[in-house]
């Protein structure tokens, strides 16, 4: 029934793995990229993870595939991912995909072994999929040979330059044939990226999405009032995770690596089935744990931006911004990891005082006002955000004056503290409930708590 997809001039063996895979109506980008890239046409696309982009992309690389072989080390396409856990998505797609075809796709990123990654390269790759820093590596050791490739996608370019690969990447392109496809793809057009596309493509047609669609109808936004202190948010969180309605698992972002870790740590202290993702991870514990959570043997998840950026895990129900995205954009592509392929989503987002402003520019960038949980505490909290946050209770950088100062917030922190230890002891006794300062706000769902063995 994929009468859609075969009239985009798509191959039988392509459009029967699209069928096989469920797809029957092309999305917008893939409407209009496929046809062009089948024409050999250099193309910009201006489109969001969440839109199908990646199978604007993969679709027609592999209709055009089917002619041609690949030769050792002398990869024929090449795909460019800012991040590994996109570059393993692409990798998936191509799997799906590529299920009637018998092609070698390799995937080069860091934290996986030079020698089976240099097998792959020696059978000949008719894929290479791979992040610019790995690919360079692969490169200056001599085991590649970047002459023979037809086609280039360069994908998120937007991210790649807030990430700094922009150099890497022109330096990628002097080393590939000026004769050749350019596939450009980038959520925004910054005038930096912009530039990049005069550079490296050829009389390229751009294409983008009906709307820079910011946040799919699918999500429901809400805001959550919470202190400044780290132990208040965390118990705000553990609330809302006991209470909030049709939560069957849930990403948390949070804005520093440091604070991922904390907060898994503190998570994984009061039971919950917790794992945590973030880009000092090595890659083996970093795919463990998106597959672990993937496959529902964590329920939360404990990310930052960076690693989680793009991922498409089809059943999110909840993501939580644990700290609020100092960049709107960023707020933006974390809610869009739930509410995914029409289903729907919730979003959480705590606010204490300070994060007024970032608020205010989320809301802004989405042209949208976002519902407080408990009524409009907006007001409340705007009145409070002129008050310095007070800092945690041994907290590096709690200088002894401001601890005269806060004297009074210091000795909230202690009782805050206390809670915590107590909070600790119940759970040991009964670690299926979870308790505040202002008593017990019931049990925590049992499967959301870690199997005790
Ligand atoms: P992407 O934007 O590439 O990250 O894709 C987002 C999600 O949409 C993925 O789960 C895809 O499998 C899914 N998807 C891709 N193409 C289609 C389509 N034509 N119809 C429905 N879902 C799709």
């Amino acid at each position: 029934m994929s009468d859609n997809f075969s009239k985009l001039g798509l191959s039988d063996k392509v459009t029967q793995a699209v069928t096989n895979a469920g797809y029957t109506i092309p999305t917008d980008i893939q409407a209009q990229a496929i046809p062009l890239v089948l024409g050999k046409q250099d193309v910009i696309g201006i489109a969001q993870t969440g839109t199908g982009k990646t199978a604007s992309f993969v679709l027609p690389m592999l209709t055009l595939l089917e002619k041609g072989r690949a030769r050792a080390r002398m990869p024929r396409t090449l795909i460019l991912e800012p991040t590994r856990e996109l570059a393993a998505q692409v990798h998936e797609n191509f799997e799906k995909y590529g299920i009637n075809h018998k092609l070698n796709v390799a995937l080069l990123i860091g934290g996986v072994s030079f020698v089976d990654q240099n097998k792959i390269l020696d059978r000949g790759a008719d894929v290479l999929i791979a992040t610019p820093g790995r690919l360079l590596d692969h490169f200056e050791r001599g085991r590649l040979l970047l002459t023979g490739v037809e086609i280039l996608v360069i994908d998120e370019a937007d991210r790649m330059l807030d990430m700094g690969f922009i150099p890497d990447i022109e330096r990628i392109c002097t080393l590939l044939p000026p004769r050749r496809q350019t596939l450009f793809f980038s959520a925004t057009m910054p005038d930096e990226i912009r530039k990049l596309t005069t550079r490296f493509l050829k009389n390229p047609i751009e294409v983008e999405t009906a709307k820079q669609n910011l946040t799919a109808s699918t999500i429901e936004q809400k805001l959550l009032k919470t202190g400044a202190k780290p132990a208040q948010k965390r118990e705000a969180l553990r609330e809302q995770l006991n209470i909030a309605a049709n939560l069957t698992n849930a990403i948390i972002f949070c804005n520093r690596k440091r604070d991922v870790a904390t907060l898994t740590r503190s998570l994984i202290r009061h039971k919950f089935n917790a794992g945590a993702l973030h880009g000092d991870m090595d890659q083996k514990s970093r795919m463990q744990t998106l597959s672990d959570f993937k496959n529902d043997k964590i329920k939360l998840l404990i990310a930052s931006d960076v690693a989680a950026r793009g991922l498409d895990i089809p059943n999110v129900s909840h993501v939580f911004n644990f700290d609020i995205p100092t960049h709107p954009e960023d707020y933006v592509h974390r809610i869009g990891r739930t509410g995914r392929a029409g289903r729907s989503g919730h979003s959480i987002t705590l606010i204490a005082p300070a994060d007024i402003k970032h608020l205010e520019a989320i809301e802004k960038l989405i042209d949208k006002k976002i519902e407080w949980i408990k009524g409009n505490e907006k007001k409340e909290v705007t009145a409070q955000s002129n008050v310095k946050p007070p800092k945690e209770v041994g907290f590096k950088g709690n200088k002894p004056e401001d601890r005269q100062k806060n004297k009074s917030t210091t000795k909230a922190s202690n009782i805050e503290k206390t809670i915590e230890q107590s909070t600790q002891k119940n759970h040991d006794v009964n670690h299926n409930t979870n308790h505040n300062a202002f008593g017990n706000f019931g049990p925590t769902p049992a499967f959301l708590l870690r199997s005790s063995k």
